[in-house]
């Protein structure tokens, strides 16, 4: 059956990593892997300047009927002085509330040719392979109240508001078992219940839908301590699941464990749509030199054949192609080690597809 996928490269780097993983939906097509329908929309500081805003209806609309969304990234020093309500950013915050994606994936995988790459010792992030299962739409970034008011006696007073409803929860941990259930069966909920009632209730929450999925290994961490174990023995864990703003935190802290950011992923899921985009940004710096790894973005469109095309077998080769492209020593500037080959943006993005061959 054809699937759709909705192309939105955005701003800067965004633009040159899309060409690349059209090159590689293009090889899967042309194998008979898969049948897509690929379209193009506009998103960002680029959606800004030809419509006047981030995120025109007409994405909004083109993203909603299709199985999948591809981003490449928005921002750029360009748009800075912007009204904050027509921000490139605003486009993508815009997108993941339309689209109700409550449950974003960040896998954070060291890549074995690249272990050096860490700050942390090669010994300690060998091997890591942490799937962070984050909410995504809820919890104290969307809470009432919120705001910051003058108080009669001149002081100012400012409020957000951890908020979540046990179906908001239940739907974002069954998510979190199910992926636990394809990969080791251990899943590690992290809140701060000693002292956040809100969380109290997220950890109740989650051992009844734990209920559910006897095969699945239910643990629970304080943040506080999650944070510390990620960076003193990152590998015991495998899935981790948190609230939003945890979640914020702590799958940065993960990804930084891998020392590459052009080499991560995302997925972010809702019942009825998915997107998928690298987790940096648009790279103002060097974006037009043709020099952005443009892996994070190819290895974002294994984990959409994965978890929305449900073709598991054409994720597998991708991401083995890119670990043969490590392998063969082919090197973008950000993951540049001695005695490697480093190439540009297209020539890593060639060798993928050579690679999958
Ligand atoms: P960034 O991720 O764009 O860049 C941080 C650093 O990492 C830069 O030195 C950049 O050159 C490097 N880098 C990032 N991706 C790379 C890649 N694929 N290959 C090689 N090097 C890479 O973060 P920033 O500089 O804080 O933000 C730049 C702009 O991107 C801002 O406008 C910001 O708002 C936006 N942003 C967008 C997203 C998104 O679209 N999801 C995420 C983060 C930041």
């Amino acid at each position: 059956m054809e699937k759709s996928i909705y192309l939105l490269p955005g701003d800067g780097i965004g633009q040159e990593i899309m060409a690349e993983a059209v090159k590689i939906l293009d090889w899967v097509q042309g194998q008979g892997l898969a049948s897509l329908a690929i379209r193009e929309g506009l998103i960002g500081g680029t959606a800004y300047d030809r419509t006047g805003t981030p995120l025109p209806a007409v994405t909004v609309a083109e993203a909603k009927a299709a199985d999948a969304v591809l981003l490449g990234a928005v921002g750029g020093v360009k748009w800075e002085s912007l009204d904050y309500a027509v921000r490139p950013e605003r486009g993508l915050l815009g997108i993941r509330k339309e689209l109700d994606l409550y449950c974003n994936l960040r896998p954070a995988q060291v890549f074995p040719q690249l272990a050096n790459a860490s700050t942390l010792k090669p010994e300690v992030v060998a091997g890591i392979d942490i799937m962070v299962v984050r909410e995504l739409s809820s919890g104290i970034y969307f809470g009432q109240p919120r705001g910051v008011e003058t108080l009669p006696d001149g002081r100012k007073k400012g409020v957000n508001t951890e908020v979540y409803y046990t179906d908001e929860i239940v739907r974002v941990a069954r998510r979190a078992f199910e992926i636990a259930g394809k990969r080791s069966g251990r899943l590690c909920s992290v809140d701060k219940a000693n002292v956040l009632e809100c969380t109290e209730l997220w950890r109740k929450t989650v051992i009844e839908v734990g209920a559910d999925y006897p095969g699945i290994v239910l643990s629970h961490m304080y943040v506080d301590n999650a944070a510390m174990q990620l960076i003193r023995n990152p590998r015991q864990f495998d899935v981790i699941l948190t609230t939003n703003l945890f979640g914020d935190i702590l799958s940065d802290e993960a990804s930084m464990l891998t020392g590459s950011i052009g080499m991560l992923p995302s997925a972010s899921l809702g019942d009825r749509s998915a997107l998928y985009e690298p987790i940096h940004g648009s790279a103002p710096d060097i974006a037009g030199m043709g020099v952005a790894n443009p892996l994070a973005m190819i290895l974002s469109v294994a984990m959409m054949f994965k978890y929305t095309l449900n073709l598991p077998e054409v994720a597998d080769r991708i991401e083995r192609a890119v670990h043969r492209v490590l392998d063969a020593g082919l090197r973008t500037a950000d993951i540049m080690q001695e005695g490697m080959t480093k190439v540009g943006t297209v020539a890593m993005g060639d060798a993928v597809v050579k690679a999958l061959a």
